[in-house]
């Protein structure tokens, strides 16, 4: 049994990690402020004695003994981490520093929860893990992207001033069960627009493509690198390969919801990335990972799922 923390833990992916870790027999401390996440995530988890739920803001430092760190907390959806920039960059940037000083004293293993987005708009496609990036320093989406670059190169400098064992993993766009209905992320507005019948919302053209990964893909690569071997620190990306334009998405949704809903366009939001699929032959030559649910089987979980809390 270990002692495991997992910041952001009432999130969409942290509840998912957590239940996880706690049917292998672990001790888990969840801790989150509630900005996007919610209890109802965890509630199910409330009644295990090994699970612990702690009101924390990891902008500020947070003290436990522990032997793993899975460092979650950020906003995760644009709205979301728009709402309020200043705090996007302080919980990326002094939510890296104080899990790493956890890390640093306790002699835990540490991972981080980082992004594609920080390849940016990329111009190289698929994107590897050696790609620097093409990222917008000063655009509305930086507090984001330049926060979660910047906890990358922390995580980096702990590990070669102070030997801290790191993990890094760049997740592409994620979803599932327990995403937050009303958080602007895609995959979530076109299936509560389908099941409302209300109008789908595509930014752009809708020609702009991204590659989707369902959440309990992303739960088994992300703890088969946890305990990889500590020689291996990453960044590896996580994610499906099968690109989708946001027209096919679209399409899929209303197919399966059966929807009357009708499309509409809207203006693209500022640096909106045109494409993204990961290259993943690191993950499945170190991890022994990949992907097995493709996106209608896990578009018709999600949307059971969205039905019943609709
Ligand atoms: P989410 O918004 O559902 O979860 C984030 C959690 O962190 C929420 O519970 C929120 O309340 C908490 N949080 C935010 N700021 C905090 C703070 N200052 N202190 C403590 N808790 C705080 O998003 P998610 O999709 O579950 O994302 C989880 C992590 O994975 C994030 O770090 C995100 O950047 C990363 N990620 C997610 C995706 C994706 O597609 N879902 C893709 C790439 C990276
Ligand atoms: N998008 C869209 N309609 C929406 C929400 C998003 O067309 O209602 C587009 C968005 O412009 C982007 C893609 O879908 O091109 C994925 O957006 P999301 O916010 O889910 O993730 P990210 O842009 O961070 O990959």
């Amino acid at each position: 049994m270990k002692r495991i923390l997992i910041t952001g833990g009432a999130g969409f992916i942290g509840s998912h990690l957590c239940e996880r870790l706690l049917k292998e027999g672990n001790d888990v401390i969840c801790l989150d402020n509630y900005f996007t996440g919610n209890k109802d995530n965890i509630r199910h988890l409330l009644d295990n004695h090994n699970f612990e739920l702690v009101r924390h803001d990891i902008i500020t430092p947070y003290y436990a003994e522990v032997d793993e760190i899975y460092n979650l907390a950020c906003p995760a959806s644009p709205p979301h981490y728009q709402y309020n920039p200043i705090k996007t960059m302080k919980t990326s940037v002094y939510g890296a520093m104080n899990t790493l000083g956890l890390a640093k004293r306790t002699g835990a293993k540490i991972l981080q929860a980082s992004t594609s987005e920080v390849y940016g708009d990329p111009e190289i496609h698929p994107q590897v893990e050696s790609y620097w990036g093409n990222v917008n320093p000063i655009g509305i989406r930086s507090c984001y992207d330049e926060g979660k670059r910047a906890s990358e190169t922390l995580f980096m400098d702990y590990h070669r001033q102070n030997g801290v064992k790191i993990k890094i993993i760049r997740i592409f766009n994620t979803y599932g069960p327990r995403m937050n209905p009303n958080d602007g992320r895609v995959v979530s507005n076109f299936i509560v627009q389908a099941l409302k019948n209300e109008d789908i919302t595509i930014f752009g053209t809708g020609e702009q493509t991204r590659s989707f990964q369902y959440i309990d893909d992303l739960i088994e690569g992300m703890t088969r690198m946890m305990r990889s071997d500590n020689s291996f620190i990453g960044p590896v990306n996580l994610g499906n390969p099968n690109e989708f334009t946001m027209l096919e998405l679209a399409s899929k949704v209303l197919e399966i919801t059966n929807s009357k809903s009708k499309l509409i366009f809207l203006p693209l939001p500022g640096d909106d990335p045109r494409q993204r699929q990961p290259d993943i032959s690191l993950a499945k030559e170190k991890l022994d990972w990949s992907p097995k649910i493709e996106l209608h089987e896990g578009l018709i979980k999600t949307i059971e799922y969205f039905d019943s809390i609709i």
